[in-house]
């Protein structure tokens, strides 16, 4: 039966539902520290990717779109698009337009980057370790396309105390009235 077969399936998505609100719960009581290290364990496989040739992203890109999306790169602080925007909207992936961030959750955090507390849906981003230039920070990617976005941080505000610090040049707002 049909039924049958799908038991050890629930059961095991029960039980990811209930490690998940452990570590949760364990988060909210330890330290920033633990909950750097629940970020850095959000690491997912690429559902639907897009593969894409430097020179395909080259054609549909800004150089300056395409040095911080493909190759990492990152923008000069307070003189970049969104940085001090105050419109209501979305922030799409400027590579392929899933939308990755809202308004709602942006916030000024003084570093001349857009900045939020938390992504419109985390199955559109993904986190990975970054050890470049001797610190460790997790890098943010869009889960779609692999774009860099930005860092996050675990020195945010409520109520998720996280600080996606993100590259304008990774993101197209629409406003939304
Ligand atoms: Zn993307």
């Amino acid at each position: 039966m049909g039924h049958h077969n799908s038991y050890p399936m629930k059961t095991l998505i029960n039980l990811t539902l209930i490690l998940t609100m452990l570590s949760m719960m364990a988060c909210a009581q330890k330290g920033n520290k633990e909950q750097a290290n629940s970020i850095k364990q959000n690491n997912k496989t690429m559902s639907d990717s897009i593969i894409k040739s430097d020179e395909d992203w080259k054609k549909q890109l800004t150089p300056e779109q395409f040095d911080v999306t493909r190759k990492k790169g990152t923008e000069r602080a307070f003189s970049n698009k969104y940085w001090d925007n105050h419109k209501q909207g979305t922030y799409y992936c400027i590579c392929c337009g899933k939308p990755l961030f809202s308004s709602k959750t942006k916030f000024d955090s003084g570093t001349g980057w857009p900045s939020f507390f938390a992504p419109l849906d985390s199955n559109n981003v993904k986190n990975n370790v970054d050890k470049t230039y001797g610190m460790e920070r997790v890098e943010v990617v869009c889960n779609h396309c692999g774009a860099h976005l930005g860092h996050v941080f675990d020195d945010g505000p409520e109520p998720t105390h996280l600080r996606y610090c993100m590259n304008s040049a990774s993101l197209d707002f629409k406003e939304e009235k």
